[in-house]
C-alpha cells in the first residue's frame, strides 16, 4: 500500500489508458487529445491560460522563476521546497530575499507586506500553497490579496504541486500555480502544469527567457493545441483521463470534500492515540506527525502491515512521518493506516493497543463527527 504524499499510485484505468501504441504528437489525433486536455485543465485551475512542460514540477519553478522575475524575487522558505525557489533564483543570478521559518510554521502575511513595502525592488513572489517537507499549508490567498493591494504589478506565483487537485484554490489573486503529474493528479512523473493569469502572460511576452522554459513560445504554440518541443504525450493521455474521471465521478468538489473529510479523520485519530501533529497549519494533502520513533515507526508498518509511508528530510529527516491524503485513496487505506500506527506504537510501548485510532477515524469519516 504506497500512502507516500507522492508519488502516489496510478490508477489502472489510467495506466491502461497509456499502454495503448505511441501516437505522433504533430497529428491532428493528438492534438484533438491536447485540446480536450487543456479544456479539463482549464475547470480544474480556473485561470486565463494553462500551459503543460514535458519536466517533473521543478521544471515548471525553473520556467516560472525565469520568466516571471524582472528586478527581484521574494521567496519562502518553510522548507525544501520552498528552499528550492531560492536555489532557482541563484542558479541563474537572479536577486532575492528570503523569508525563512522553520519547517512546521507558515510565513506570516504581515511579514511578506513588510519586505515588499521595504523593497521596492521586489517584483514577484514565490510560495508553496502546500509546502510538503512538513505538510504545511501557507496563507498564500490571504497574502496575495494584501499584496495586490499594495502593488498589483507584483507577480505571485504559487507551487501547488500538493494543493492542485487536494483542494479547491481560489486563484482570484494568483498570477501562476504549478503542479506536477506524480503527487494529486496520480500520474507517473514527467508532466508539469502552469495556471497562468493574463497579467502573467502579459510580462512572460515582455520578460520570455531561456529556451526549453521559455514559457512565451510555449504559450503561443499551445494556444493552437500543440507543444514546442515533442509533448509528453503519454503523460497528457493519462491527464485527460484522470481529470475526465473525476469529472464524470462526482467533480472536483466531491474529491477536495472528501480528501479534506479524510485528512481531518486522519488528524482526529492520530490525535486520539496521542501523535503530535508537526504543522502548525496542516494542509489537506497530507498528515505530518512529529516524534523520534518515526524510524521505527515506518519499519512496523512497512514489515508487517503492508503501509509505505514517508520520513522527512535534512534536519527533521528522522523526526516526522507523512501519511498521504491525495488522490482516489481508498476507504479502507486510509483506515487502516490508523489503525497500523496504533499496532506499532503498542509493540513500541509506547500506548497499549486498544482500537481507538480506527474507531476514532471511522467516527469522523462514515458516522458526521
Ligand atoms: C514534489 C514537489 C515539488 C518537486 O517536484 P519534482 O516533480 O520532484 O520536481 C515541488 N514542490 C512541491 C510542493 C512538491 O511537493
Amino acid at each position: 500500500m504506497l500512502l507516500t504524499p507522492g508519488p502516489t499510485p496510478v490508477p489502472e484505468f489510467v495506466r491502461k489508458a497509456m499502454a495503448d501504441v505511441t501516437i505522433h504528437h504533430r497529428t491532428p489525433e493528438f492534438e484533438k487529445i491536447f485540446e480536450e486536455t487543456r479544456e479539463l485543465l482549464f475547470e480544474l485551475y480556473g485561470m486565463d491560460e494553462v500551459v503543460m512542460l514535458a519536466s517533473s514540477g521543478s521544471g515548471a519553478m525553473e520556467a516560472c522563476v525565469t520568466n516571471l522575475t524582472k528586478k527581484k524575487a521574494l521567496t519562502v522558505n518553510s522548507g525544501k521546497f520552498g528552499e528550492r525557489f531560492g536555489k532557482i533564483c541563484k542558479a541563474f543570478n537572479i536577486e532575492y530575499t528570503e523569508i525563512k521559518n522553520e519547517w512546521n510554521t507558515p510565513v506570516s502575511v504581515d511579514a511578506i507586506l513588510e519586505a515588499v513595502k521595504n523593497d521596492s525592488e521586489i517584483d514577484a513572489i514565490f510560495i508553496q500553497l502546500c509546502e510538503s517537507a512538513g505538510g504545511l499549508r501557507h496563507p498564500v490567498e490571504e497574502l496575495a490579496k494584501e499584496v495586490k493591494k499594495l502593488n498589483k504589478d507584483i507577480t505571485i506565483v504559487a507551487d501547488g504541486i500538493t494543493a492542485i487537485g487536494v483542494e479547491k484554490i481560489d486563484t482570484t489573486n494568483l498570477d501562476a500555480v504549478i503542479t506536477g503529474s506524480q503527487k494529486a493528479l496520480m500520474l507517473p512523473p514527467g508532466l508539469a502544469i502552469i495556471g497562468l493569469s493574463n497579467d502573467a502572460v502579459a510580462k512572460i511576452e515582455e520578460n520570455a527567457k531561456g529556451f526549453y522554459f521559455n514559457l512565451a513560445t510555449e504559450i503561443k504554440k499551445q494556444r493552437t493545441n500543440t507543444t514546442a518541443w515533442t509533448a509528453a504525450t503519454t503523460l497528457i493521455i493519462g491527464l485527460k483521463e484522470i481529470l475526465a474521471h473525476i469529472k464524470n465521478n462526482g467533480g472536483f468538489d466531491a474529491l477536495y470534500e472528501k480528501t479534506a473529510l479524510r485528512a481531518k479523520a486522519t488528524r482526529e485519530a492520530l490525535k486520539a492515540i496521542g501523535c503530535e501533529i508537526y504543522p502548525s497549519s496542516p494542509a489537506n494533502a497530507m498528515t505530518t506527525i512529529y516524534t523520534e520513533n518515526a524510524p521505527e515507526i515506518r519499519n512496523i508498518l512497512k514489515t508487517k502491515y503492508n503501509v509505505n509511508i514517508a520520513g522527512g528530510q535534512d534536519h527533521i529527516k528522522k523526526l516526522i512521518y507523512r501519511i498521504n491524503h491525495m488522490g482516489l485513496v481508498e476507504d479502507f487505506e486510509a483506515t487502516w493506516v490508523v489503525n497500523a500506527i496504533e499496532l506499532a506504537m503498542d509493540e513500541l510501548n509506547i500506548r497499549d493497543f486498544d482500537g481507538t485510532a480506527s474507531k476514532v477515524f471511522s467516527q469522523e469519516m462514515f458516522k458526521g463527527n
